[in-house]
């Protein structure tokens, strides 16, 4: 099975770089140089020492005794809840800052929705004294206001954008406007493995230190380097991508990734890309995406704002494609249910996010002797208000 991207930036039929011909010279640079560039030892050791020192990884495996003795199982966390900034995102800017560097570029961009890729960005970019932009629909300016003063603080410039629907779709169509203007000076850093090629195999590689660390932890600590399942949620899905990297060639074991399933996939409010949606091409990229018969993008829904794109990466349309990777969906509440059961059986506040994952054992039957990784990719401080939310209706409702 060839699970590699093909010259021409392809996962079989999903992938490509459809773009505009004023954003040639700028991807050009970039697919012609990217894998020369982090292929570099000396890029490589400046790339690992960051994650080491400054992002504080390895990020530990963590057996969840409690939560493996509720599901009769033996269950692991990839704690990438524990990264600086609080979620996966931070491996991927950390790499891409270092090769924005190495390529010559004095400004950064980029769209963020959550804010969580915002930070994660504003904060390479204050790390290595560069200009940084942000661009964020301004309905998240609004909604994510904590992440917009961190954001701030850190030195960056957000720019609300106000048209569509104000979220994170039209905040990327900004920041590809943005580059088209700015070719030479430049670097845009995408926050999944999404976008044109060469992206989604840039953002894959940067992540995949998650799978490359479970291999080690888990031979460490249980004499396999394989597990049965892994878990992970998907947004774009990066920290799947990450998470699944150095299993994808063993059929063995499951990969199990989970989509926001919104208020239900019946009611049309969701963001399940894979289970609803069809072949399109979506900010520079074939893949499946949330569409109407013409064409029109439909705007996704999710409680968790890191899931709400209407597009998934060209990667995860083939791994589905091929029966590589499972694609399930998981509702909003399923989700909170989820992030309470982690919270309160091991002091872990997941991200919404990721409470997406954790949902996913409820769906799924495990041996007793089977192990299962689930990647935790974010905190869930950022949600806290949402959860508080939730814990009063659930006490408001008589038992
Ligand atoms: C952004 C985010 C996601 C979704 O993005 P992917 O590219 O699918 O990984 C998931 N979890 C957390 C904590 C995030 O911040």
């Amino acid at each position: 099975m060839n699970i590699q991207i093909d010259n021409n930036g392809y996962y079989g039929e999903f992938g490509g770089a459809f773009i505009p011909e004023m954003l040639h010279p700028n991807i050009e640079e970039l697919r012609t140089r990217y894998l020369e560039i982090i292929n570099e030892p000396s890029f490589i050791l400046d790339f690992k020492l960051l994650l080491k020192d400054y992002v504080g990884r390895p990020s530990p495996l963590y057996f969840a005794k409690r939560l493996s003795e509720a599901y009769n199982t033996n269950i692991y966390l990839k704690r990438e809840d524990l990264n600086h900034t609080g979620s996966h995102k931070i491996n991927n800017t950390v790499g891409q800052i270092l090769l924005a560097e190495k390529l010559g570029k004095k400004r950064i961009i980029a769209e963020t929705g959550a804010g969580q890729h915002g930070v994660a960005t504003a904060t390479v970019c204050a790390l290595k004294n560069m200009e940084c932009v942000i661009y964020m629909g301004e309905e998240d300016v609004k909604r994510q206001a904590p992440n917009v003063a961190r954001i701030k603080m850190l030195g960056a410039k957000v720019i609300p954008v106000n048209s569509g629907n104000k979220t994170l779709k039209d905040a990327t169509n900004e920041a590809l406007r943005d580059w088209i203007f700015n070719p030479v000076d430049t670097h845009y850093i995408i926050g999944s493995v999404v976008g044109p090629h060469p992206y989604p195999d840039l953002v894959t590689q940067f992540q995949s230190v998650i799978s490359e660390e479970i291999k080690i932890q888990l031979t460490e600590k249980t004499g396999k380097s394989d597990p049965d399942y892994v878990l992970a949620c998907v947004g774009g899905g990066s920290n799947a991508a990450g998470a699944f990297y150095h299993f994808l060639n063993n059929d063995k074991i499951k990969l199990i990734a989970a989509e926001a399933a919104g208020k239900g996939i019946e009611t049309g409010e969701h963001a399940a890309s894979i289970s609803c949606g069809s072949v399109g091409v979506l900010h520079a990229s074939k893949s499946l995406l949330l569409q109407t018969s013409d064409g029109q993008i439909i705007e996704p829904y999710s409680i968790s704002a890191g899931l709400d794109y209407p597009g998934v990466g060209p990667l995860h349309s083939w791994l589905h494609t091929i029966k590589r990777a499972k694609y399930m969906s998981i509702t909003d509440n399923e989700a909170l249910n989820a992030a309470f059961t982690l919270t309160r059986l091991e002091g872990i506040i997941p991200a919404l996010e990721s409470a997406h994952a954790l949902a996913l054992l409820d769906k799924l039957k495990f041996k007793p002797d089977e192990v299962v990784v689930i990647n935790l990719s974010g905190r869930g401080d950022k949600d806290l208000e949402t959860y508080l939310k939730y814990c009063e209706m659930k006490s408001s409702v008589p038992k």
